[in-house]
């Protein structure tokens, strides 16, 4: 009886060991895929940082972005480009589309920048979900 319950003991430990093992494993490999895809689109006007979008290389993500003064920022398929814009030399559009980090697309005549910036994980704020996991 003794024994028995010895052995049972042990293959608790046991489990219990498998278990803090596999969810380890699953807590680097989660972080680690999620830093490779965070990437943020930042629109900037006259130097300062207006608004940040999640950037998607999604097949099927769509966004469309109408800015007041005049510039229409797409995501498509992965890439960004400018779609519409009303500044005098329309060199944004020209410029094509960008989908790397540190990338950007800037509209002189409008003082913009639209940049895609990889985050690290030194970055990120207090309020993106990162708290209520287990550390
Ligand atoms: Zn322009």
């Amino acid at each position: 009886m003794k024994a028995n319950n010895k052995k049972i003991r042990n293959d608790i430990i046991l489990i219990c060991i498998l278990c803090v093992t596999a969810a380890v494993a699953c807590f680097f490999l989660y972080f680690k895929a999620d830093n490779a895809e965070k990437m943020q689109l930042q629109i900037l006007i006259d130097g300062e940082l207006i608004e940040t979008y999640d950037y998607s290389t999604d097949e099927d993500f769509y966004k469309e972005i109408a800015l007041d003064i005049g510039n229409t920022i797409v995501v498509e398929n992965g890439q960004i480009y400018m779609k519409e814009a009303n500044c005098p030399d329309g060199l944004c559009i020209k410029q094509g589309e960008i989908s790397k980090d540190g990338q950007s697309i800037i509209c002189l005549p409008h003082k913009l920048v639209v940049r895609l910036v990889e985050l690290s994980r030194d970055n990120f704020s207090e309020n993106d979900g990162l708290d209520v996991m287990p550390r």
